[in-house]
């Protein structure tokens, strides 16, 4: 073995360290029994069982053996590829898809545990969510999702030919997800710092990722990432056409562009970004911009477009495009090329016509029973956030809307995951149904693994804000359960129920690294004489009030669990990021 081989095992050793506190458990299915659909569960030390959505796949399962060069295990759920079976299809038929009972499953978690924090209706009434047109159920069905697929709605990008894959839904009615890009480029990374950047990603909460890398050996990164990656795997197929040119924009054909689809929809990618919107006669709306094209497929598309004097050949191929995404069930994100890059372009006449044209094109796509999304901006100041919403909703028929932030300032280099975050949390409570992040490296260069973990935490902080916004059910247990542990002083609990429980953690070391100090009734902000909740805790006592309500009763699970739990204090140490 060699030393770039021996670092790359130790960094993966620490993106497959089990949460802390916290087992991999498995539900199945009633309609499909050999489902195993995985999720964590979090053992408090008050007994209190706690369930969380987990993106992380395998990987934290100390009972799968993973060797990265083989691949993760396969689980076929669907017959292969055949034409005319793709979930849209499947769901306007009435079928019930083994994937459609998985993400219900999974979007479920178990909600009776978080039934016991909302059985408090005076609280309830005070915290109810915004949904803004919304309809989160209080139990997601199947055949709730197969008629949110079916009406388009929603979409679940799985494609056959990724059986690796642990399915997730995509929707406005649904948990907001999170995207995250990785990929290489003519100046950084390779193969293996792309699959760790991968596991790394879906550790800290990425449900999707997307390959966009434009350097050397695409094709080989995408396929040593495809056969890692338990979440849907998107693309950009135009740079690897790009790649296949020479990197000359106008030597790029449909024929080049066709075949290259193919061969992605066929190795198992399982949505793909096309920007067929962007129309040759919206090129000139541009020309004012303060930023001109920031989307890089975009700007090849218009570099065409110019040089040939000729409509976008996405555009004028779209059927064509259609049938290829349907014979394999790959998802369809149309992209949005004319996407303002500054808030002095936001809501311009060059991304609304953009995004009328999306809506004419996600008909066309439902009429070839392709699942698709509508992709958003990019940059725009707060107060244009709803509009962007109501416009996506209104022109592209309630189809899945997925925004790239939107970064609220321009102002903020080495900072857009906050300036962005703060967009995202506004766009998602709003209606968008799967945000992309943004990482300090935006603007500036590619991403590294630091980045990438900053970046995702950014956004699951932005979706669960949003979550608990819109009013999901689970979403604000997860607050109040963390609440509670903070009260009681379970120093433990709540770094177990933290999103980044190692940062909370060391943290708390920093200043108070004694093990005795975590269950310590104050910390080194206020110190024990300024303690709040400490003095709260006494006047309880002195009004006869309990300081603690009763535990919420743990639940039976159907679920099987993995014996291996990852020990509690203080041996629960992570290593550093
Ligand atoms: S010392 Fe202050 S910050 Fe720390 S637990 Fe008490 S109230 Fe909270």
């Amino acid at each position: 073995m060699t030393s770039h081989d021996d670092a790359l095992a130790q960094r993966l050793a620490a993106c497959r360290l089990p949460w802390p506190g916290s087992r991999k458990i498995h539900a199945p299915g009633l309609l499909h029994p050999d489902l195993r659909v995985p999720m964590r569960e979090v053992l408090l030390s008050n007994g209190e069982r706690v369930v969380l959505y987990d993106t992380s796949g395998p990987y934290t399962d100390p009972e799968v053996a993973i060797d990265l060069r083989q691949g993760l295990p396969r689980r076929p759920r669907r017959a292969g590829t055949g034409g005319q079976r793709t979930q849209l299809h499947l769901a306007r038929r009435g079928v019930i898809t083994p994937e459609m009972e998985y993400v219900a499953i999974r979007e479920n978690g178990r909600r009776a545990w978080a039934q016991a924090y909302l059985d408090d209706g005076g609280r309830e009434d005070r915290l109810r969510g915004q949904p803004r047109g919304a309809s989160l159920p209080a139990q997601v069905t199947p055949d709730f999702v197969r008629d949110e697929v079916a009406r388009g709605r929603a979409i679940i990008p799985a494609n056959p030919q990724h059986p690796e894959l642990e399915p997730m839904v995509i929707g406005r009615n649904f948990r907001v997800k999170v995207n995250a890009n990785i990929g290489n480029s003519a100046l950084g990374s390779s193969l293996d710092a792309e699959v760790e950047k991968l596991v790394w990603a879906i550790r800290w909460g990425a449900d999707t990722v997307m390959d966009l890398s434009t350097g050397p050996d695409i094709a080989a990164t995408r396929e040593a990432l495809l056969r890692n990656a338990p979440v849907p795997i998107g693309t950009v197929p135009i740079y690897e056409a790009l790649e296949r040119v020479g990197g000359v924009a106008e030597d790029l054909s449909w024929a080049v562009f066709r075949d290259t689809l193919v061969e992605q929809a066929q190795q198992g990618v399982d949505y793909v970004t096309v920007h067929a919107g962007l129309r040759e006669a919206f090129i000139p709306l541009t020309a004012t911009r303060r930023t001109g094209i920031v989307s890089r497929g975009g700007a090849i598309l218009a570099r065409w477009c110019v040089a040939h004097r000729r409509e976008n050949f996405l555009y004028t191929h779209f059927e064509e495009l259609c049938d290829i995404l349907q014979a394999w069930d790959v998802s369809l994100s149309l992209g949005d090329g004319l996407r303002p890059g500054s808030l002095a372009d936001a809501n311009d006449d060059a991304q609304f016509a953009e995004l009328r044209t999306l809506g004419e094109l996600t008909r066309i796509a439902w009429s070839h029973d392709v699942q698709t999304m509508v992709e958003g901006p990019g940059h725009v100041p707060l107060h244009l956030v709803e509009a962007n919403v109501e416009a996506q909703l209104h022109h592209c028929h309630e189809a899945p809307f997925y925004t790239l932030g939107p970064l609220t300032i321009d102002v903020s280099p080495g900072y857009d995951h906050i300036a962005s975050a703060i967009g995202a949390a506004m766009i998602g409570w709003a209606g968008t149904a799967m945000l992309c992040y943004v990482t300090p490296k935006e603007h500036l260069g590619l991403p590294d693994r630091e980045d990438v973990r900053q970046g995702l935490m950014a956004y699951r902080i932005a979706a669960h804000a949003a979550d608990v916004a819109k009013g999901h059910p689970t979403a604000r247990a997860h607050d109040d359960a963390l609440s509670r542990a903070r009260f009681e002083f379970r120093w433990e609990d709540q770094f177990r129920l933290a999103l980044d429980p190692q940062t909370a953690r060391d943290f708390h070391d920093q200043t108070l690294p004694a093990d005795g100090a975590k269950s310590a009734p104050f910390c080194s902000m206020c110190g024990p004489k300024f303690c709040s909740m400490r003095m709260s805790h006494q006047v309880r006592e002195a009004a006869g009030v309990p300081v603690a309500g009763p535990v919420p009763q743990a639940t039976s699970a159907r679920a099987t669990a993995s014996p291996t739990l990852m020990p509690s204090t203080p041996a629960e140490r992570m290593p550093p990021a």
